[in-house]
């Protein structure tokens, strides 16, 4: 749902507007989008880009409008958390797109009528009570700091053109002077390129060292637990460049302490405590043990624009070797709101398989992901020492939204429907397991 710090896609005009002879920066102004980044721009220019990104948002009849209910509080609670660490971009995306779901697209939804559920009541006062005020209070906001930000821009153009008027005058230095900074500037060049090439053999060096560390660091205490005992590794499957995007051990990451907004591939990260499969599975175990599939929510919160995965709620289920599924959700959900949490996706077992998503785990991950992007499926499988923290590709939410069918059946296999999170960090943070079985 979310794409902010993200370009739309580009509309390109029609022929004939093409051959009326515009210039070239007129033809790329008309070609993208207005960004709301650009300071150029006035600041309604701005503020209606960010409010557009607020409009992109689909229903999808298949999903309960329970679950986009759900979702809405967890919406309006994120909107806050920006709010208050002074995002204000966020915070207005998120209110807009609130705004946008609960006053115009979900009342259209073909089960919207009969659907009587306390949050339908909780969204209709938070949209009078909050969404709308804060909306406008923060596009007022907006509109000042934009306001500011273009007439800095255009005090800064204006001293570039006296800047330039200068270059004029450079260009008229002597032969002998251009040729002492040319050859000046191949010097530079080589020694630059010479630390580089220190600068990435170090990099190279040292991510080895991580790879080291995190293999060492994987294995867990050993434990009486009957599926246990034999794990001598538990083996997390992440992407083996990840290092590079991720920098997920404690060394790299200190660098990049001050950077909050980095996204990888367009999603914010979302940080798993490095026991939570390992305390997951120990509460598992009986079932594991007679072959059966155990699951559980993955809670957390937002912070400074990253998910932090605290707590795993084990909801009552009924499970057998292949499935595994939720039984009453309400204690789960006012745990959640007693809490103040968010859903950040799933964990489950697979006692007897290896870790990968079923047709059925994709179905089931689809609407995860569909009401956050983020979110994440941890798949457990102790008996191969295995575990997977996976989400679909495109192709695979394309696949789910147009697949009827239930329980165990065939997708297509090419282009792959799922894949291994790049945007999880695992790092050593606390942990709450709730067991409400
Ligand atoms: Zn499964
Ligand atoms: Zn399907």
């Amino acid at each position: 749902m979310d794409t902010l710090g993200r370009l739309e896609p580009v509309t390109l005009q029609s022929k004939d507007t093409m051959e009326q002879g515009f210039s070239f920066s007129t033809l790329k102004k008309l070609a993208a989008e207005p960004d709301h980044t650009d300071v150029s721009l006035t600041a309604a220019e701005r503020v209606r880009a960010l409010s557009k990104m607020g409009c992109s948002i689909e229903i999808n009849e298949e999903i309960t409008p329970r679950r986009y209910f759900r979702s809405g509080v967890e919406m309006e609670r994120m909107a806050a958390v920006y709010l208050e660490e002074g995002s204000l971009e966020n915070a207005y995306v998120l209110y807009n797109k609130f705004i946008t779901l609960f006053v115009e697209k979900l009342p259209s939804h073909r089960d919207y009528q009969q659907c009587s559920v306390p949050e339908k009541q909780v969204i209709i006062k938070k949209l009078q009570d909050v969404a709308f005020p804060r909306k406008d209070q923060l596009k007022k906001l907006l509109h000042e700091k934009y306001n500011k930000e273009q007439t800095e821009y255009l005090k800064s153009q204006s001293q570039a053109v006296v800047a330039d008027c200068c270059g004029q005058q450079l260009q008229k230095m002597s032969l002998v002077e251009q040729e002492r900074q040319r050859v000046a500037q191949l010097r530079r060049m080589q020694m630059e390129s010479e630390q580089f090439r220190y600068f990435e053999d170090q990099l190279r060096r040292q991510e080895l060292a991580n790879r080291r560390d995190e293999a060492v660091a994987k294995v867990p205490e050993q434990t009486d637990g009957a599926c246990l005992s034999h794990s001598s590794k538990n083996h997390v499957h992440l992407d083996p460049n990840r290092n590079k995007q991720l920098l997920p051990s404690s060394k790299p990451a200190a660098t990049l302490a001050g950077v909050h907004n980095q996204r990888v591939e367009g999603l914010r990260r979302v940080v798993i405590p490095r026991d939570l499969t390992y305390r997951f599975l120990l509460l598992a175990d009986s079932n594991t043990a007679r072959g059966i599939e155990t699951c559980g929510v993955l809670c957390g919160k937002l912070t400074q624009n990253e998910f932090m995965l605290t707590h795993v709620v084990v909801p009552k289920q009924s499970a057998g070797p292949d499935y595994c599924d939720m039984e009453n959700v309400e204690e789960l959900f006012s745990f959640q709101d007693h809490h103040n949490l968010l859903t950040l996706g799933w964990i489950h077992t697979h006692p007897t398989q290896t870790a990968f998503l079923s047709s059925v785990d994709l179905h089931t991950h689809g609407s995860y992901q569909l009401m956050l992007p983020e979110a994440i499926a941890i798949v457990c499988s102790p008996k191969h020492n295995d575990t997977g923290v996976f989400r679909l590709t495109s192709s695979g939410m394309g696949e789910v939204a147009g697949c009827r069918l239930k329980g165990f059946h065939p997708h297509s296999k090419d282009p792959p429907l799922f894949s291994i999170c790049r945007h999880v960090v695992i790092k050593d943070s606390k942990i709450t397991v709730l067991d409400l079985r």
